[in-house]
């Protein structure tokens, strides 16, 4: 999610093509965002959560039991339990062991040996009043809403931030558990939803329940979810590449009617993505729509939705173009990232547009597969109004820190655009399903997705990621049209970007040239200069030399 997550707070109005020069980069950052030597020597197996949710004092408690696979004896580990939250004890094999704190990370002392390859398990209590989102689902953290009947609507949503706002884990991206359980208890009036399937509702004597789910695949830290309130349930079946899915939606009972219709666009979303993207990633753990105070979140096979039941993206559209107001764009964008972000997950957050550009583009999918191919396309090149190019989409590795948002829309143009170079759908199709098969259930780093579609679309694309996702300039197609001859090279672009792109070479046709940064010539048959284009699919600018450069005082109004 993260959309309109413009907090570039930090050099939002400094003007700077702001890169590395005014973010500054703490300790805690590196141990939040980096493979420390205290996380690097373990491989988390399975964690088993339980987590009290009090509306009444806005407390939790509860402990994580980890196991996990050691890799290489070591004496020390690091688990991340974000301020103000306490811990109360951590134990392993029955003894307590002593743990210094290092702001949101604890470095524990193990006593017990840690013989390479075998599975080791140590548990950590903890309790107190977690960070308290202030604008989820961008800030993150705990929500303790009301729904309008001012009945408890408690939730979490804390992407970037990370899940160790609210639970003790290995809050690094690259270590996923192979399974987990989650197993929330809140008060009796309250249903929880989280990820996976249901195992066990426990009614306690103290007025609460605990809702046990199950998560049989590998998991993101930061899409475990507490969606506890007032739910209603339905629930259908869906005939999928894999068989049989289990579609199951909480609307919040007074909703229940409203999302029957809304819903509907589920069956047609997951149509639409597994022919493009391949088989659905989690039909173990089933499908679920769950509604939230916020505007949602992609939490694995419990995705949040709050989009109050409209079409586009809280009523409006995104592209400008009308095609986005034809579906919800929660339940879709979101759902993409089933594929993109949870099946396939960046081992850094600095990679994130590998959940949000090709999230992103898959928008422009279904609107391919809803309103047409011209459509899609339209929606995607919509979208580019709200590219800033402020900074790169890649940002720093090792420190958590997250790039443009551009990564979105800019991202969702530069698939478009490579989609054009592929210019063969059957292939592109196998290039988005390969990614799907190839990562399955991964994380992964840019280069692996970059060479995989390098490799699979028989070209270098090198140059085209490094123009994209690691500079803010667009390319600049630089032309002069002299009689039939059209001379042309690329400017503002990267040594040695050399991609091909499609301009119209005679009236009513567009054909391939493969501009360098060195002029180039070639018979075209163009009646006027004017007759000229570029396919605007290209996300790339053209600027005709002979014409004299836009003036900027011819805008001024006469007085
Ligand atoms: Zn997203």
């Amino acid at each position: 999610m993260k959309e309109l997550l413009v907090v570039f707070s930090l050099w939002l109005a400094s003007g700077l093509s702001a890169q590395e020069s005014s973010k500054v980069f703490t300790h805690a950052d590196t141990i939040r965002g980096s493979n420390t030597p205290q996380r690097s020597w373990w491989d988390v197996s399975f964690y088993d959560l339980h987590v009290k949710a009090n509306p009444v004092d806005s407390s939790i408690t509860g402990y994580n039991a980890i196991t996990y696979r050691v890799l290489k004896p070591a004496r020390e580990m690091q688990i991340d339990l974000q301020m103000p939250l306490v811990v109360d004890s951590i134990v392993q094999d029955g003894l307590e062991l002593s743990a210094r704190r290092d702001g949101n990370a604890f470095f524990v002392t193990l006593v017990a040996p840690q013989p390479a390859r075998t599975l080791k398990t140590v548990t950590v209590y903890y309790h107190g009043e977690p960070v308290v989102a202030t604008r989820p689902p961008w800030d993150g953290g705990f929500v303790w809403a009301k729904d309008s009947l001012a009945r408890d609507w408690v939730v979490t949503a804390n992407e970037g931030l990370g899940a160790s706002v609210w639970w003790p884990n290995k809050d690094y991206l690259a270590d996923e558990p192979d399974s987990q359980r989650v197993a929330i208890t809140v008060p009796d009036s309250l249903l929880d939803v989280s990820n996976g399937r249901s195992r066990a509702t426990i009614h306690n004597s103290d007025g609460t329940t605990t809702y046990e789910w199950f998560v049989s695949n590998p998991i993101n830290n930061y899409d475990v979810a507490v969606n506890a309130g007032h739910y209603a349930h339905f629930s259908e079946d869906y005939q999928g590449e894999k068989g049989r899915l289990t579609l199951d939606y909480y609307p919040l009972d007074y909703h229940l009617d409203t999302a029957r219709k809304q819903f509907q666009q589920v069956k047609p979303m997951l149509q639409c993505f597994e022919s493009w993207f391949g088989p659905y990633p989690w039909y173990e753990d089933g499908y679920k729509l769950v509604e939230t105070p916020h505007l949602g979140m992609e939490h694995q096979s419990a995705v949040a939705y709050g989009n109050h039941y409209k079409n586009g993206y809280l009523g409006r559209d995104r592209s400008a173009t009308g095609h986005g107001l034809q579906w919800d764009f929660i339940i879709i964008h979101e759902s993409a990232h089933e594929w993109w972000g949870n099946s396939i997950t960046m081992k850094d957050q600095a990679d994130m547009w590998i959940h949000e550009s090709f999230a992103t583009y898959a928008e422009g999918l279904f609107t391919e597969c809803q309103q047409g191919k011209k459509a899609g396309q339209e929606y995607t090149v919509g979208q580019r109004k709200i590219i800033r190019n402020d900074t790169p989409i890649i940002a720093r590795y090792g420190v958590n820190d997250e790039g443009s948002g551009d990564m979105y829309d800019k991202g969702a143009n530069l698939l478009l655009t490579i989609r054009q170079l592929v210019d063969d759908d059957t292939r592109w199709r196998g290039i988005l399903r390969g990614l799907n098969k190839t990562f399955w259930h991964q994380t992964v780093t840019t280069k692996q997705i970059e060479d995989y579609i390098s490799r699979q679309s028989g070209m270098n694309l090198g140059k085209v990621f490094d123009q994209y996702l690691r500079t803010t300039r667009i390319p600049t197609l630089e032309y002069k049209l002299q009689g039939q001859k059209l001379s042309y090279r690329w400017t503002n672009v990267v040594s040695g970007f050399a991609m091909p792109v499609k301009v119209t070479t005679s009236s009513d046709r567009y054909g391939w040239i493969r501009p360098t940064e060195r002029w180039k010539s070639t018979a075209v048959k163009l009646d006027r200069p004017e007759d000229f284009g570029v396919d605007d699919t290209f996300y790339v600018t053209a600027r005709d030399i002979l014409k004299p450069a836009a003036d900027s005082t011819t805008a001024r109004t006469v007085p």
